[in-house]
């Protein structure tokens, strides 16, 4: 090879480089531009190969001025690649597109239920109210009037967690005589509280072993039987709309006298039958009363001066029925079906 070919092919690759990489505007393209020019194959690597075939005075001319050509080529597509680096980091950012939507669940719904009812009766001036669900049965039976060898503490309905003394709080009305018993000397009380009682029961449709209540209780001079009348009127209005219906009936509770029963007029048919009502009409939905004589006794409370009501509802069929749940299962499936 002349040193007139030498000339012209360092010439060309000299100023083909500084022509071209102006139009770069990627850094992949940059990559590719690399290994055209520094690659193991690459044109200026070429170059450099020639200078071992060189006569020794040829090399000592040209071997600075293609390593000259290297390092200078080498820094440019530095230089490039940073300012790429800046410039794409710019482009590539567009702050206006809408972020991806994570799911973040929801509330349960008999969660939903629970704050709505509470909302409800902090209005009317309760507290909220809680308590262990591992109870005595001090407070979950006796002081409820409920003595040994009655049927409703039948062993078989019960989860005890040790015989006799400790089980699984059957009812919310636990908490209602531990308050009692703790506040009596700080009446009138106004109290609600929700929580999850269990019963000896295997899990099946409309069954579970463990299912939520919801507890109040109203302890002050004179009140009676109208006040909690009332007090439940307004509550299932406030939950259902104001042409609901009610019908309150007697029913034998142990912890309360007189007991009352508290029928709803079925959503479905409007009282004229249908299978969610079994052709009844209207469905059962909580039980309440006046509290016992021997209930206050056992929790202090002077019955001649002091009076009360209580009642408990089951929330479970309330969620299953405003929600269109048909399993009750599937309200502890975990299943982010429902919302
Ligand atoms: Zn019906």
């Amino acid at each position: 090879m002349t040193s007139d070919q030498i000339d012209s092919q360092y010439k060309l690759c000299r100023e083909s480089f500084l022509e071209r990489i102006d139009s770069i505007i990627s850094i992949s393209d940059l990559d590719e531009f690399y290994l055209e020019y520094l690659g193991r194959k690459g044109t200026t690597t070429n170059l450099l190969k020639l200078i071992k075939e060189m006569l020794p005075e040829d090399k000592k001319q040209y071997g600075p001025i293609f390593n000259k050509l290297r390092t200078n080529q080498e820094e440019i597509i530095n230089s490039k690649r940073e300012e790429l680096n800046q410039t794409q980091g710019n482009i590539d950012i567009d702050l206006t597109i809408p972020g991806a939507i994570l799911p973040t669940g929801h509330l349960h719904p008999t969660t939903t239920i629970i704050r709505e009812m509470n909302e409800f009766f902090r209005y009317l001036g309760f507290s909220i109210g809680e308590g262990p669900e591992l109870e005595d049965v001090e407070y979950n039976f006796r002081r409820l009037n409920l003595p040994e060898g009655h049927p409703a503490t039948d062993l078989q309905d019960s989860l005890f967690v040790k015989e006799p003394q400790y089980l699984m709080r059957t009812h919310t009305s636990s908490v209602e005589t531990r308050i009692l018993s703790e506040y009596h000397d700080k009446l009138p009380l106004r109290v609600v509280v929700p929580g999850k009682c269990y019963r000896n029961e295997t899990n099946s449709a409309t069954n579970t072993s463990f299912f939520y209540q919801y507890q109040g209780f109203v302890v002050d001079r004179g009140i009676t039987i109208q006040h909690l009348k009332d007090t439940l009127t307004k509550f299932h209005q406030f939950l259902f709309g104001d042409d609901v219906k009610l019908r309150f009936r007697y029913k034998y509770y142990p912890e309360v006298s007189p007991g009352m029963g508290v029928d709803m007029q079925c959503r479905f048919c409007k009282g004229s039958g249908c299978s969610v009502c079994k052709y009844r009409g209207f469905i059962e939905v909580l039980g309440s009363g006046m509290i016992h004589y021997n209930t206050m006794k056992a929790c202090d409370i002077d019955p001649e001066t002091y009076t009360g009501y209580a009642f408990g509802m089951g929330l479970d069929r309330l969620v299953m029925s405003k929600y269109g749940i048909k399993d009750i299962r599937k309200l502890y499936g975990g299943e982010l079906v429902y919302v």
